[in-house]
């Protein structure tokens, strides 16, 4: 920014240091000779700009091409009046086509500069054209008082030599007029270029009023000081070209002006006031010429504040919608919501609130990007509307992925949530990628007697907790007994968190074993958790907290850290696996591979060392953990697919799963040893894995027949109470932990106790 600005200051003197030679050689008989040096700059401005327009994008190429070709038409007008002064020594004919070049240059310009400064483009066009006809009426006076009155009153030979002469004092007004404009609307960062084109446009007017005051007065000769604007505003111009073709001018969009840009077209207005007063004061007289353009100026300034006015109008009506309103959906924001859920219970109208949570938003988000996340939240607010189209409802996004609706209590609720639901599993397809959105949705009524809103929203709240709680992808209505529920999830989440931040968290192993040879081929950790009041708590209790939580990444990683670190020292590593659970939650996160690399690196363990536990449900098609598993693959660690059989993972798309060991849920072994049917499926099932190169294991073994039935029907590797319960690592032997019989309980086994 500094560097800029001192660029402009040097940029600035150069074009005002173009003026000295002028001044110097004024009495001279070299005078004359600087016409050459002015037509030479104005040829030289016009290839700046013309570099300008090339650079220059949209509206503002135009713009610089219109000032180019301005600069150019004066420069070659100027050699033409120069050839004939000092070469031909002619009489130069008045008008002439020197007149014509000069005369372009204020059209050319002002409309370059029109396209340059983006008016067509900043707020309301109607106000820079009311403000430009402001200041025009202004100038006239101005100029009227200043020029054009005596030239009007000298004269002319011919008409075309009268409107000739009066065109140069009124292009000057016109382009006094751009500048006091451009000055109104040069916005930050562009100010330097800005400031450049109203130097050239001062210098402009400058040198052009001074020549017609001088050549009405019959004392003008070529070269005379006055001349030195032309140096100014064409070395202006050009720097301003130069300046544009190495960083284009920006404009701040939104058309927002500082007050002394507002006032401005008023300046000029009070000038010509001024002037008009001091005319009648020393009773000079004033003309019509005078007269018009002042009243004419009123009723444009009048016009301007009625325009004003509605304009603040329409802007008072938008910021009070933006207000209230949310910008990304559309929808009504939480103030709009509570406003109105406020009014609604002061008039004790019987309102219903439903309150909506999406399910694990923060995973699509990081996972595939805020921008998907944003289209979303938007299929989500269209969704809503479609569920709730009454007039009288309120639809709100409350921040984040929370949205509420405040609606009559008598819609059959319950049913419209369900559709809700329906309608948000609807796959959603972004991009290359396909997206199913779930919610959990609380519903909560006011009481008949007065209601606080913020007990209501209390309430709703607690139903959408349970909602999350009984699964999420569901509803709950709210009923008193949630308040108790709802503390003692509070209770469980700040517990957990506490043991998470002190590492009380702990991992129990329990061996798996080959059931041919009863070796120990891998060993599962299993996290614990003793609470300091109520004892050991089971992990099927708070792994679902820790997840509702958004505590279960933390807590895997505690577990993987922790059984890594064990494993290693254990002397069986060499031989056996480390199987550790994952929930699909941690897979969701985009660095988890990098981090289960970095925890197996830090610990010295090979990744071909390890296998991780992921449920079958995690498995479901199009799911976002399938990307992560092959990730993991990829970097030579298993997977195992937990609890075989009580999920819905369909048996079609098994194959394709990123898999290389399947464990079969408890259930099934605990009904093979009673149940031939059960042990047929449990064999078929078998022979099924091997087919697709999947290893088996078999979970829950708890006595002698279920191991022999299994060995019968090929299972090759299980687990159970049979072989070992969970417990401390180094009592895990790697021994065949049967020796006599091979289903005999043995002692060795009782000592790999809980
Ligand atoms: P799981 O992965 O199926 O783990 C095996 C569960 O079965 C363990 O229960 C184990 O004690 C129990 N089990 C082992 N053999 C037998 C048997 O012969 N009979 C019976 N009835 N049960 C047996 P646990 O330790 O209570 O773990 C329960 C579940 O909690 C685990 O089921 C797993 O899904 C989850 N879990 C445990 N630790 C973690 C963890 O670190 N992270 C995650 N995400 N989940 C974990
Ligand atoms: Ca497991
Ligand atoms: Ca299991």
């Amino acid at each position: 920014m500094i560097r800029q600005q001192r660029q402009v200051i040097v940029l600035v003197a150069l074009c005002l240091a173009t003026c000295v030679p002028i001044f110097a050689l004024a009495h001279t008989p070299a005078a004359t000779y600087t016409q050459l040096g002015s037509s030479a700059l104005g040829c030289v401005a016009a290839v700046f700009c013309g570099i300008a327009a090339r650079r220059a994008g949209g509206t503002q190429r135009g713009g610089w091409a219109l000032l180019a070709g301005g600069c150019l038409s004066w420069g070659l007008g100027n050699f033409y009046w120069s050839w004939n002064e000092l070469v031909v020594h002619a009489e130069v004919l008045f008008p002439s086509f020197a007149d014509y070049g000069y005369l372009l240059f204020p059209v050319l310009g002002a409309a370059g500069l029109w396209l340059i400064s983006g008016w067509n483009s900043v707020g309301s066009r109607l106000t820079v054209l009311l403000d430009g006809m402001i200041v025009g009426c202004a100038l006239f006076v101005v100029g009227w008082a200043v020029t054009v009155r005596s030239v009007w009153e000298a004269g002319a030979d011919t008409p075309l030599a009268f409107v000739v002469s009066l065109a140069y004092p009124v292009s000057d007004i016109m382009l006094a007029t751009m500048a006091v404009l451009l000055a109104a609307r040069t916005r930050k960062g562009s100010r330097g270029i800005g400031f450049l084109l109203i130097l050239g446009l001062a210098g402009m007017t400058t040198s052009d009023t001074w020549f017609a005051l001088a050549t009405s007065a019959g004392t003008y000769y070529t070269g005379q000081p006055s001349d030195g604007g032309w140096f100014v505003a064409f070395a202006a111009c050009g720097a301003a070209g130069w300046a544009a073709m190495r960083k284009p001018m920006v404009f701040d969009e939104t058309g927002v002006m500082s007050r002394w840009q507002i006032m401005l077209p008023y300046v000029p207005f009070s000038l010509a006031i001024l002037v008009i007063s001091g005319q009648t004061l020393v009773g000079a007289r004033v003309d019509a010429p005078e007269v018009v353009p002042m009243l004419a100026g009123v009723i444009l300034i009048l016009l301007r504040q009625l325009t004003t006015l509605l304009h603040n109008s329409t802007l008072a009506r938008r910021l009070q919608h933006q207000a209230y309103h949310d910008p990304l959906t559309g929808l009504g924001n939480r103030a709009l919501f509570t406003d109105r859920l406020e009014d609604a219970l002061d008039l004790r109208t019987p309102t219903a609130v439903v309150y909506l949570d999406l399910d694990d938003f923060k995973m699509i988000n990081d996972s595939l990007g805020h921008d998907a996340g944003d289209i979303v939240l938007r299929t989500v607010a269209e969704r809503l509307q479609a569920s709730f189209p009454g007039a009288g409802d309120t639809i709100a996004r409350l921040g984040g992925d929370e949205f509420a609706v405040l609606t009559s209590p008598d819609a059959g609720l319950p049913a419209v949530a369900e559709r809700l639901l329906a309608g948000l599993r609807e796959p959603l397809h972004i991009g290359a990628r396909t997206v199913q959105i779930s919610a959990s949705v609380g519903i909560a009524l006011s009481d008949d007697g007065p209601m606080r809103s913020e007990d209501l929203r209390k309430n709703v709240d607690l139903a959408m907790y349970a909602a999350k709680a009984q699964g999420k992808n569901t509803y709950a209505l709210f009923e008193p007994s949630m308040r108790q529920g709802f503390d003692r999830e509070m209770m469980w989440r700040a517990d957990l968190a506490q043991a998470l931040a002190d590492e009380t968290l702990y991992v129990a192993f329990q061996p798996i074993v080959g059931l041919g040879d009863h070796r120990v081929v891998g060993v599962e950790a299993l996290a614990r958790w003793t609470h300091p009041r109520l004892g050991p708590v089971p992990p099927d209790v708070f792994i679902p907290v820790a997840e509702r939580a958004a505590l279960v990444g933390d807590l895997g990683m505690l577990v993987l850290r922790q059984a890594c670190a064990q494993f290693v020292a254990w002397p069986g590593s060499t031989e056996a696996y480390l199987s550790v659970n994952v929930s699909p939650l941690q897979m969701l996160d985009p660095d988890f591979t990098a981090r289960v690399t970095a925890t197996l690196a830090g610990a010295g363990l090979r990744s071909q060392q390890l296998v991780l536990e992921v449920t079958e449900n995690a498995l479901a098609d199009e799911s976002e953990v399938i990307g992560t598993l092959r990730q993991l693959r990829a970097t030579g660690v298993r997977v195992a697919i937990d609890d075989f059989g009580t999920g819905y993972a369909s048996l079609r798309y098994l194959h394709r799963f990123p898999a290389d060991i399947v464990k079969i849920d408890r259930t099934y072994v605990q009904d093979i040893a009673r149940d031939p049917a059960a042990a047929r499926i449990v064999g078929t099932l078998w022979q099924l894995f091997g087919a697709i190169g999947l290893t088996a294991v078999a979970e829950g073994i708890e006595d002698e027949a279920q191991a022999e039935m299994l060995i019968e029907l090929g299972c090759p590797v299980g687990q159970g109470f049979l072989f070992g319960r969970p417990g401390e690592l180094s009592a895990i032997e790697m021994q065949p932990v049967m020796q006599t019989r091979p289903y005999a309980t043995s002692s060795r086994l009782t000592r790999v106790v809980e």
